[in-house]
């Protein structure tokens, strides 16, 4: 095991008022960095003040995007014990990210081992409102001063911390979304499958213009021939067609989500029938036209569970449910939250004891 240098903050913030965190604004008086070079391999894990950060104007991930990250949280349970979901699993995706983008691959061990050190840590900035969290934000970025095209040779990893209000400050509600017939997102044998900034750069022409019109997101559909639902901008989808819930399978386009995998594993503990195949968006159109699609959701973890009430493709909308919470989402909400925050038993063992309080 990597001993874990530690450099402590002289000035320490304090939590604000929990109705007003807000995302990813607020960030903890600590993170972690870990330092990779080529030949010597990943070193100086360590905990440092949270601060500006130098790199040079030239620094590769300016220029030519290579960058991994990853996006988990940490909750304080009611009965004030400070827990990790599902932690390893957000791991193991980072190194499959890195993988994609010919990054290193890390010791997700010591980068674990980090991770729990420094959430320890910041303990006290762990909210513990219904519904908020403190998000974990790992990243990389390539860091050579080179203006040219290749694979890196240095890389800076972080872990950087930012205690989240409730998602659903306004109330657990279905949103409006445009499935999107003119921009793509990810193809194939692309990065489509790697959590990286490009896939969101990629992505935010499209989700202006449907904010314009009025929607919150867009659904992909697959970018050959605009057919197959792939994914939500942040979320994968899930459709309620038959009592079956169905999702579009893991083709090397979208990004194998967490909770995804949450939602699939706990229908079927339910006993529900829960699917992952190929859907189009024409099959979705014709369930609705027939009364079978009942319910349509995207996962994730900011949202966890986001109801959709509204689908326009074409110009053509549908409303799901009335525009009203279905009871399969409501209940995985319900569910998932309760595990995170202790007040489910953790029978899939996704929930990780960091600190108690
Ligand atoms: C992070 C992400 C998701 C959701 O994954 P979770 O592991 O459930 O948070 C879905 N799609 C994209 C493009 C993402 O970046």
């Amino acid at each position: 095991m990597t001993d874990i240098a530690v450099t402590l903050a002289d000035k320490r913030g304090t939590l604000p008022a929990e109705d007003k965190l807000g995302f990813g604004k607020i960030f903890t008086d600590h993170m972690f960095a870990m330092d990779y070079v080529e030949g010597k391999g990943w070193h100086n894990a360590r905990i440092v003040p949270y601060g500006d950060y130098d790199i040079s104007p030239a620094a590769m991930v300016l220029h030519y995007g290579q960058a991994i990250f990853e996006g988990m949280k940490a909750f304080r349970t009611e009965d004030n014990r400070i827990v990790m979901y599902r932690p390893m699993d957000h791991l193991k995706r980072f190194n499959n990210s890195a993988d994609i983008l010919t990054i290193p691959r890390m010791d997700i061990d010591v980068v674990h081992a980090g991770l729990r050190q420094l959430v320890e840590l910041e303990k006290h900035w762990v909210p513990k409102a219904l519904g908020t969290s403190l998000y974990i934000r790992p990243f990389v970025i390539s860091i050579d001063p080179y203006v040219g095209v290749k694979v890196a040779e240095q890389y800076t990893l972080f872990i950087i911390l930012s205690p989240v209000g409730a998602y659903y400050a306004s109330g657990f509600k279905p949103v409006k979304i445009k499935v999107e017939e003119h921009f793509a997102r990810a193809v194939k044998g692309g990065l489509g499958e790697a959590k990286t900034p490009a896939n969101y750069a990629a992505s935010l022409k499209a989700s202006e213009v449907a904010k314009e019109e009025g929607y919150t997101q867009v659904l992909w559909l697959d970018a050959i021939e605009k057919k197959y639902i792939e994914e939500v901008g942040t979320m994968n989808i899930f459709f309620k067609i038959n009592d079956e819930i169905i999702t579009p399978e893991l083709d090397g386009s979208i990004l194998n989500g967490i909770t995804r995998r949450s939602v699939l594993q706990v229908a079927k503990s339910w006993g529900m029938k829960a699917t992952e195949r190929r859907i189009s968006i024409a099959e979705v159109y014709e369930a609705h036209a027939k009364g079978q699609l009942q319910e349509v959701f995207g996962s994730g973890t900011a949202a966890v569970i986001s109801p959709v009430g509204e689908l326009s493709w074409k110009g053509k909308k549908i409303t799901i449910n009335n525009n009203q919470i279905g009871e399969t989402s409501q209940k995985l909400f319900d569910y998932i939250t309760g595990l995170q925050q202790g007040r489910v038993a953790d029978k899939f063992g996704w929930v990780e004891e960091v600190a108690k309080l």
